[in-house]
């Protein structure tokens, strides 16, 4: 621990509830260590009243928690840690990770009795923070606070954000940046790369212990079914695997790609973690890489389904002790539930992309209509977003001409056109029926690049917050009309293709 590490407590805010699961789970899985706060500041630069109210929160962003959630002080009842894990990156299996550069300060029970960890990302060096400084820049900080809570807003299963600060303290990356840090919520951060850790360690006890505390903290249904009893560990990877499925079937019908999805950035809950150098995908292009560190292309666009697979037999192969006593009808078992993901992943894809089309029913045919509308956008670089909002507007018989202008080859669009209206014919599709039901999937905003990148730059340079604060609320109602944002629903400006973003953050 460091010796700058804060040890005031304060009097917990108002309404928390304190109930620190994980940490009894004993240091075999975490370091105890308190956040180090920053030399200079903090100030907030967001703070999220949603995520607090979900906490059960009643304090309005006040200086207490400014202390708190800027490591300064520590609530009374929390018990700060930094977890322990693994995970394979890029392909290749790194034996120990860690938080180094979050710390849980503790979980919380709402008025719901809903557990939410909190942890504070940016907060100083942890054991496991190898040769990193243990901080994160406001750039980064922005761009993951802003994504998590866009992701939050069309539905797809993400950790939250509750605040972010920011210091005076300078951080070295390519560049000298400002030091913030993010107030990050999961009911878990347990990942694929937790279990992986003592699998590798060959430390048998460990996973069990860890297994079990997730299937009752995090699955307590699980252990309803007959099968689950007779297996809970094979109950858990199976259901991590509908959830995973389920999970990257949604990041590719909204066009998100994630950019570092190694082994220790798969949550156990099957909720988006770890933003990073993520992007949305504007012209369609399935080969999109976000990263711009990702030389080969791992984690391109069109690998990510398969690359949840890979991640998944990471943690299957870590849970194999605990499937069978005899390792081959361990490995039967859970190769069993791994051929199960192909199909699923598949069948939620498919249905995300129906929806996407505004088919109520499903027929042979819809493959090849999907498939053959994303060769034409690829084409003519057609953009994601907008190509499925204006689609929502589709009047069979019609010119369409907000569509087509989005084709450079508009015969190409109309042959396809023609295709769509005799579907929609078949199940008699009601226009106005149809567009309401396709503005309701296919989000008019999303969270652009260039978008967060204006965002940043004014927060940066003029302490202007206002832009991180227009993205929020833009973001939390992305199928919503908001005129008064209608400027962020064009295309990009043509600046945004020298944003260049990596793992540096
Ligand atoms: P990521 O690529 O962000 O998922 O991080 C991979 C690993 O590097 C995790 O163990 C992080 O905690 C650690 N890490 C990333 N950035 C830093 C940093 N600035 N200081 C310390 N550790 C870091
Ligand atoms: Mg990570």
């Amino acid at each position: 621990m460091s010796s700058k590490s804060t040890t005031v407590v304060t009097d917990t805010p108002a309404n928390l509830t304190w109930s620190n699961s994980f940490s009894r789970l004993g240091e075999a899985f975490y370091s105890r260590v308190a956040p180090t706060p920053y030399q200079s500041g903090p100030e907030w630069v967001h703070f999220n009243p949603a995520a607090a109210a979900m906490l059960g929160l009643d304090d309005l962003p006040s200086t207490t928690l400014l202390s708190w959630l800027s490591g300064r002080s520590l609530p009374e009842g929390a018990a700060p840690l930094a977890m322990l894990y693994a995970g394979h990156q890029f392909g290749h299996y790194v034996p120990q990770l860690g938080d180094g550069r979050a710390i849980m300060l503790g979980e919380v029970l709402n008025p719901a009795g809903q557990r939410w960890e909190i942890q504070l990302k940016g907060s100083g060096v942890t054991p496991y923070s190898r040769d990193g400084d243990g901080r994160a820049v406001l750039r980064s900080t922005i761009r993951e606070y802003l994504c998590s809570e866009a992701m939050h807003g069309l539905g797809i299963p993400t950790t939250r954000a509750l605040a972010m600060i920011r210091s005076e303290d300078e951080v070295y990356r390519e560049q000298i940046e400002p030091g913030a840090m993010l107030t990050r919520l999961a009911p878990s951060h347990v990942r694929f790369g937790s279990f992986e850790v003592f699998f590798y360690r060959s430390e048998l006890e460990a996973i069990r212990t860890l297994a079990d505390y997730v299937i009752s903290h995090h699955y307590p249904e699980l252990l309803a079914s007959d099968a689950a009893k007779a297996n809970p560990y094979l109950a858990l990877l199976s259901e991590v695997t509908v959830r995973t499925a389920r999970l990257i079937a949604q990041w590719q019908a909204v066009g998100f790609a994630h950019g570092v999805m190694n082994s220790d950035n798969m949550s156990i809950l099957g909720i988006t973690l770890d933003y990073g150098p993520f992007g949305f995908m504007e012209a369609y292009q399935p080969g999109y890489i976000c990263n711009h560190s990702d030389y080969s292309g791992r984690y391109a666009f069109d690998q990510q389904p398969q690359i949840g697979l890979f991640n998944l037999s990471c943690l299957a192969q870590a849970l194999l002790p605990l499937l069978h006593d005899s390792p081959d009808e361990a490995v039967v078992q859970a190769k069993a539930v791994l051929d199960e993901y192909q199909g699923l992943f598949i069948r939620e894809y498919a249905a995300l992309m129906r929806a996407k089309l505004g088919l109520l029913t499903s027929q042979d045919e819809d493959q090849a209509l999907l498939s053959d509308l994303l060769d034409l956008m690829q084409a003519n670089q057609v953009d994601y977003t907008i190509l499925f909002r204006r689609l929502g507007g589709f009047v069979p018989g019609d010119k369409n001409t907000a569509l087509r202008d989005l084709f450079l080859d508009r015969e190409g669009f109309d042959h396809w056109a023609a295709r769509y209206a005799a579907r929609l014919a078949q199940e008699h599709s009601n226009d106005t029926e149809r567009c309401a039901r396709m503005h309701g999937v296919n989000p008019k905003y999303i969270l652009r690049n260039y978008m967060a990148e204006l965002a940043i730059r004014k927060a940066q340079d003029e302490r202007d917050y206002s832009l991180v604060d227009d993205l929020f609320r833009l973001l939390q109602q992305p199928f919503a009309e908001q005129p008064e944002f209608e400027r962020f629903a064009g295309h990009p400006p043509e600046w945004a293709g020298q944003i260049s973003v990596s793992c540096s953050s």
